[in-house]
């Protein structure tokens, strides 16, 4: 996926790099100093509270603490970018609130996983992981961040957080089919479906901060940041209020269908009607993942069952409002997380009218059989490698598959893991959208995405800039 050209590239992939003071460009010249003054500023804090924290300690305190139910008014609640100085020091102080509980849930629920499987290589790998990020965290609680030199420095701890975690869903994968003898399948995608659903809102609350950030930073150098504010005035953050499916199946079709070409030496090929001039407020990264997984499959079908002349048909529907339920609340986070006491004053209630479309991805690659069926929503289901035993075997350099998977790298390595259809309907859920798959055996698949648009977002920025003023 991180091969998908954009034109909106990520504003946070090389955040630490050109972090800028976005009232001062200047600022970065008075870096040392700051640095020196906040490894002070450091000492002090932890002689106050006895010493630098350790994750260890804290994280069955934390994982006790009820998670905020993470809804779309959060990340939009300080408004459009730009930001004012006090509007982003609010979004990196909320941002701090959340994330090392989320961080301890989820490390809480790795130690809650048999000894065997957590003492994998790759599962401790992300275990770790997970306490390094809160170890970086913990620092910064009790502190107010009241200064924009603070908000750089949280800023850059966002960034490495986020780039800790991004490949973890081909190590978590490839340790659980190592540990496959000692953890049953549906523990397995018990754990993943719920560690990977809490992941996606951890990454968003991060990245809307850092997006934040970058498109407030009047000073921005074009040539080092790709910062996506000035020619892009449809985002706030990470979530584009004007986004178009049709451009993203476009683009994302181009590099399912370089992959296809470079392998299987066939370049499939799609129509897309309906309205392609649908657009709706949703977020591009969230989109391009669920998008790319669908078009692997139908792709990977329609070529292995020599149906390459047939081009593969995406219909999107634009979906009229709902009807309005008052009082509802969109929530990001599954509905089996714990919901504990929050402000709810704090948070705009949302109605599920947000408009949103649907998008029909329908392939002659023969369907799939009901007893496949059955099971393409388990994680690590796949009928692209049938080897058992031995581990490793996953990446089957034989298989006609593994062309995918190889030749990219980052989330779409997870091709034939069997990770497509179940991740993908945890982004699509998220937001609370869905996919349905309806197959015809010997004929070919429908795969039905629906994504509820992110709603209410221009009231909301009218509101809070009004508040402001
Ligand atoms: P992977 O693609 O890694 O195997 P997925 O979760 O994306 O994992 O899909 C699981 C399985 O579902 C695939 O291995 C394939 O057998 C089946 N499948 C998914 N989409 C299609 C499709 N459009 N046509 C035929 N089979 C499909
Ligand atoms: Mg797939």
């Amino acid at each position: 996926l991180r091969a998908i050209p954009r034109c909106h590239s990520n504003p946070w992939s090389r955040a630490s790099s050109t972090l800028q003071n976005p009232k001062d460009a200047s600022a970065a010249h008075h870096r040392p100093a700051l640095q020196a003054h906040h490894r002070q500023h450091d000492r002090d804090h932890d002689r106050h509270i006895g010493g630098r924290p350790d994750a260890d300690d804290v994280v069955p305190y934390l994982a006790k603490q009820p998670l905020h139910p993470l809804s779309l008014a959060d990340l939009v609640r300080h408004g459009r970018p730009p930001l004012s100085a006090e509007a982003l020091l609010a979004s990196a102080r909320f941002t701090l609130s959340l994330l090392p509980i989320r961080l301890a849930h989820r490390i809480q629920a790795l130690r809650n996983l048999p000894y065997i499987v957590v003492s994998n290589p790759n599962i401790s790998k992300i275990y770790n992981n997970y306490q390094h990020s809160l170890s970086t965290l913990l620092p910064w609680q009790g502190r107010t961040i009241s200064n924009l030199e603070d908000e750089i420095r949280f800023t850059e701890v966002l960034a490495e957080l986020v780039q800790t975690h991004t490949d973890t869903i081909p190590i978590l994968a490839r340790g659980f089919l190592e540990c496959r003898k000692y953890i049953s399948p549906a523990e397995v995608t018990r754990f993943l479906d719920k560690h990977l659903r809490a992941r996606i809102g951890t990454r968003l609350v991060a990245e809307q901060h850092i997006a934040l950030h970058f498109s407030s930073t009047p000073h921005f150098d074009p040539a080092a940041s790709p910062t996506p504010c000035p020619e892009h005035p449809s985002y706030i953050g990470a979530i584009d209020t004007a986004l178009r499916p049709a451009s993203t199946i476009d683009s994302c079709g181009g590099f399912v269908a370089d992959i296809c070409e470079l392998n299987y030496g066939v370049r499939p090929q799609w129509i897309i009607d309906g309205e392609p001039d649908t657009t709706f407020a949703f977020v591009p990264m969230h989109l391009e993942y669920i998008i790319t997984e669908l078009l692997k499959n139908a792709f990977r079908a329609t070529v292995e069952n020599g149906m390459s002349r047939e081009p593969i048909v995406i219909t999107i529907a634009p979906e009229p409002p709902a009807v309005k339920t008052p009082q509802s609340h969109v929530r990001l986070d599954p509905p089996n997380e714990s919901r504990g006491a929050f402000d709810r004053n704090a948070i705009a209630p949302l109605d599920d009218n947000a408009p949103g479309v649907t998008i029909r991805i329908r392939d002659r690659g023969h369907g799939i059989s009901s007893d496949i069926l059955d099971h393409i929503w388990s994680y690590s289901f796949t009928t692209f490698s049938e080897s058992d035993d031995v581990p490793g075997a996953w990446s089957g350099a034989d298989d006609a598959l593994s062309v995918i998977s190889a030749s990219s790298n980052g989330a779409s390595s997870i091709a034939g893991l069997g990770y497509g259809l179940p991740l993908s309907r945890a982004y699509a859920e998220y937001f609370g959208g869905g996919i349905a798959v309806q197959s015809l055996h010997g004929w070919g698949t429908d795969v039905y995405l629906r994504l509820k648009g992110v709603g209410r977002i221009e009231q909301e920025t009218v509101a809070s800039k009004k508040a402001k003023e």
